[in-house]
């Protein structure tokens, strides 16, 4: 028993090992567009060898069970349960990734990520049930407790992120939770943490006292509340933010839940999730110019806006005719793309058009706002995706300086990411957040179906500009339209 358990060990050992190499790599590669299907791809591969090496770190319990009866029954709880487990949620994850619009991929990452937290939470909950792994050692006991908190809050948190993302009427609102019912949740959530970790210290057998699974069970309500509390009063351009956040807390929770169950694996996996989330919160903090504690503690759009309700004045429309006779002048063209141009998968008509400018000799970029679509990347993964060089996707601090000297400025379905409020209103929820300053650029080209709002619900003055002029219409069919008119 002894030999074959340590070549088993050894063996899953190197797996664990290079599993933990595949993740690397792969994250690495996924922090460019050019190499980021080769990074996912490589993570799979990782999680495929983890996966794999938890199945043979176990199956010495199977060859040296007692009796027949006792093997078969052991080998239904250790690889029967979770191969039907594996199969059933790759089938639903497999059907619905591909169901799945590219315009609701923002809300499935949500969801993806509660459900990390979720898996972790009931990991933690499953070893509490079982007694297990907790034999008086408080450090067990309370990576347990922040599993079940972490765990928690990036459950229902998502849930709460993924409403918000898809529009749901009754996630719309921010609620403003006050501060000081955040902070007594989170005390009360810790003090079900000392009780829990007190009551197994303390405990007989093989269970927890009373005192314990009170602590488990504040723990368990507390936390999901307070996931609810904390997203539900933020908004708009805070959004991004948020959503990096809670996929920091869904690794962070995998990395805790990876001490009570032994695993090294997931341990690793959930750190390089957990600081990786963390990176990008930071960066999506500075991109959109708040502070994270701001972010966690004050309501967006608290603030109502008091910017002059004076007389309305109404946008400019303009042909595509006549839209096509500046454009065909221009020798300077930024394009400037958001979620519509998501909505209506103009990506490809968008490369189109950038081609027929070039060859009409104009210099053409695209400035691309970090928050611009729903997710962090999301035009320049649409963009690669109609093959658009990389190098021509430019950031808005790139841009900007450079915009009172561009002919024309074409905002494709973006309104939140150009909204000059957010620089000279100070009384806008958006006030601070660095914008796409489209407004500068000779000609201001807004492509928009009609006058819906931005994710962020408020009013864009670019569009009243003088500069600036509408063309009405879903993005695809504009964009393609103009292209048929140079091609005349
Ligand atoms: P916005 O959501 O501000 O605006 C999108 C605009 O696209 C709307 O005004 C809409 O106007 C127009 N539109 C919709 N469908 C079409 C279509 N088929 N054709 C043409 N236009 C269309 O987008 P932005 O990209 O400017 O800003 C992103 C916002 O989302 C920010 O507030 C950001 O904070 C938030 N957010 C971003 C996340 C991220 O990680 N990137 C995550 C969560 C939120 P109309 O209806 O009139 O056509």
């Amino acid at each position: 028993m002894n030999t074959a358990s340590n070549i088993i060990n050894a063996l899953c050992f190197i797996m664990y090992i290079a599993a933990s190499i595949f993740f690397i790599l792969g994250i690495k590669k996924l922090g460019k567009a050019n190499t980021a299907r080769k990074g996912n791809l490589l993570s799979g591969v990782g999680m495929g060898i983890a996966v794999i090496a938890v199945f043979i770190n176990n199956i010495i319990y199977v060859i040296y069970a007692d009796g027949v009866g006792h093997k078969i029954a052991l080998f239904f709880m250790i690889f029967g349960i979770p191969l039907f487990a594996i199969i059933a949620g790759s089938i639903v994850g497999f059907l619905w990734s591909k169901k799945v619009e590219m315009t609701g991929m923002p809300e499935l990452v949500a969801l993806f990520n509660g459900f990390g937290g979720l898996a972790s939470l009931l990991v933690a909950l499953s070893q509490f049930c079982a007694g297990k792994a907790l034999t008086n050692d408080a450090f067990s006991a309370i990576t347990l407790g922040l599993t079940i908190a972490i765990g928690a809050v990036a459950f229902t948190g998502s849930i709460i992120a993924w409403g918000k993302l898809s529009g749901k009427k009754a996630f719309k609102k921010n609620v403003p939770v006050p501060n000081f019912v955040n902070g007594i949740l989170c005390g009360v959530g810790l003090i079900g943490i000392i009780f829990y970790a007190f009551g197994y210290s303390s405990k007989t057998g093989t269970g927890a006292n009373a005192l314990g699974v009170i602590g488990i069970i504040l723990t368990v309500v507390v936390f999901i509340v307070l996931g609810v509390t904390l997203v539900i009063k933020i908004g708009g351009g805070d959004m991004p933010v948020i959503i990096s956040f809670l996929n920091a807390l869904s690794g962070l929770a995998a990395a805790f839940a990876g001490f009570p169950i032994q695993n090294t694996v997931l341990i690793v996996s959930g750190c390089l999730v957990g600081a990786s989330g963390l990176i990008l919160t930071l960066i999506m903090c500075k991109a959109m110019n708040r502070k994270f504690f701001d972010l966690l503690f004050k309501s967006f759009g608290a603030k109502k806006s008091t910017a002059a309700a004076g007389e309305q004045k109404e946008p400019k429309a303009m042909s595509i005719e006549d839209a096509f006779l500046i454009l065909e002048a221009a020798k300077n063209v930024v394009i400037i793309p958001g979620y519509g141009m998501a909505v209506a998968q103009a990506q490809h008509a968008v490369k189109e058009l950038c081609d027929v400018l070039e060859e009409n000799g104009a210099e053409v970029n695209f400035a691309i706002h970090p928050v611009a679509g729903r997710m962090p990347g999301h035009m320049n993964v649409l963009l690669a995706e109609a093959n658009v060089p990389y190098e021509q996707l430019k950031t808005s601090d790139d841009i900007n300086p450079q915009m009172s000297n561009v002919d024309v400025a074409i905002v494709i379905g973006a309104n939140d990411v150009v909204n000059p409020a957010a620089i000279n209103d100070e009384s806008s929820p958006l006030y601070g957040m660095p914008i796409v300053n489209a407004y500068e650029a000779r000609t201001v080209f807004v492509l928009k179906r009609g006058k819906g709002t931005g994710f962020s619900g408020i009013e864009n003055p670019l569009f009243t500009n003088e500069n600036t002029v509408m063309i009405y219409g879903d993005a695809k069919q504009t964009v393609s339209q103009l292209v048929v008119e140079f091609e005349n």
